[in-house]
């Protein structure tokens, strides 16, 4: 009977969802969510491209023919009984990890295609109306925040949150500049960074962030897609003294822990106003962890433009079923009221 269960979990590939009831073909042929009755729908994890040093930088408000996600659109088989990202490292892990790596070269091919203008147009296919898009700024990185500020300056449907290198001796200034250009979080990404989130570093661009009143979105933990030399940076009981130490922050505990979301649930229940967002979670682990939360503490995040929306989208979907009013909250009121409280809309 079980195996039976995870076989309705199985689709050839992303096009194939049209067997749920929520998506259709549009009528340029285009994958399009047409489930009705659905409220505007909040993305509070995505980016655009990532671009490095030695890399001629990517025009971020280029319209492309389509987007080359790293999970892509066709072809790559779908198991929604496991996390998104297990799921991408199990069909084409050496596909993307190339395609990262091209990154940092050259400004062609799939991190060409993680634009202003294409996220914008999947977003209107989807019934998304606000994206939060986190940059990173890594050691090595080109100033990914600068480029994200500018590229979305008219486009008040795209919220930005920056990302800032806690080693950078001009970290302070960083953080300024990020807010005066309109920046309305602060994304941590601990093994990008090659800091853990309790590092002193860190742990004092979070005191200085605080002062902004505006929210942190960590990464947390990991999935075996990311290099196992740094995949410890990350895992979920290091979360515990920023969450602990600054309870007047509202933290978002990006991919909800990933396979550990338990723990990552304990810790955002007992800790000052923290979230969870639900990245590529299986339909019956997110309802594990919308029981373990409460309904009203849960995001919806997609990771564009490593996966489609209609990934994580069908999973969230399959899982509220049968709870409309969850369905809501967690796709869009959370977030509304999260954004709203900090006049960002
Ligand atoms: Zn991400």
């Amino acid at each position: 009977m079980e195996g039976e269960e995870n076989r309705k979990l199985l689709f050839s590939d992303c096009y194939s969802l049209t067997k749920l009831p929520y998506f259709d073909l549009n009528e340029k042929g285009v994958l399009t969510l047409t489930q009705e009755g659905l409220p505007p729908i909040v993305d509070f994890h995505t980016h655009l491209a990532l671009t490095w040093q030695f890399s001629p930088q990517v025009d971020l408000n280029k319209r492309t023919p389509r987007v080359l996600h790293f999970f892509r659109e066709r072809h790559v088989r779908i198991d929604m009984n496991i996390y998104s990202g297990i799921n991408l490292k199990n069909e084409r892990r050496e596909g993307m990890f190339k395609e990262y790596v091209d990154g940092a070269f050259s400004n062609k091919g799939a991190v060409s295609t993680f634009t202003v203008p294409n996220i914008l147009a999947e977003m209107d296919r989807m019934g998304i109306e606000h994206s939060v898009l986190l940059a990173v700024d890594t050691p090595g990185s080109r100033h990914v925040s600068k480029s994200y500020a500018e590229s979305t300056q008219n486009e008040p449907r795209l919220i930005t949150f920056c990302g800032v290198n806690p080693r950078s001796r001009r970290w302070e200034e960083h953080v300024e500049k990020a807010v005066e250009d309109g920046a309305r979080g602060l994304k941590i990404h601990p093994y990008m960074m090659f800091f853990p989130p309790n590092h002193k570093k860190v742990m004092r661009l979070i005191r200085k962030w605080g002062e902004t009143g505006y929210p942190i979105l960590f990464h947390t933990a990991h999935n075996g897609l990311e290099p196992s030399f740094l995949r410890n940076l990350s895992d979920i009981e290091l979360y515990r003294k920023p969450l602990e130490k600054f309870p007047d922050i509202t933290f978002i505990l990006g991919h909800a822990g990933m396979g550990f979301f338990r723990e990552a649930a304990e810790l955002a229940r007992n800790h000052g106003n923290t979230y969870l967002e639900i990245g590529g979670q299986p339909p019956d682990d997110l309802k594990r962890i919308i029981d373990l939360m409460g309904e009203d503490k849960v995001l919806f995040g997609s990771d564009w433009p490593f996966y489609p929306f209609a990934l994580p989208l069908a999973k969230a979907l399959i899982a509220t079923e049968d709870a409309p009013g969850v369905r809501r909250k967690i796709l869009s009121e959370n977030a509304y009221r999260l954004i709203g409280d900090l006049c960002l809309v």
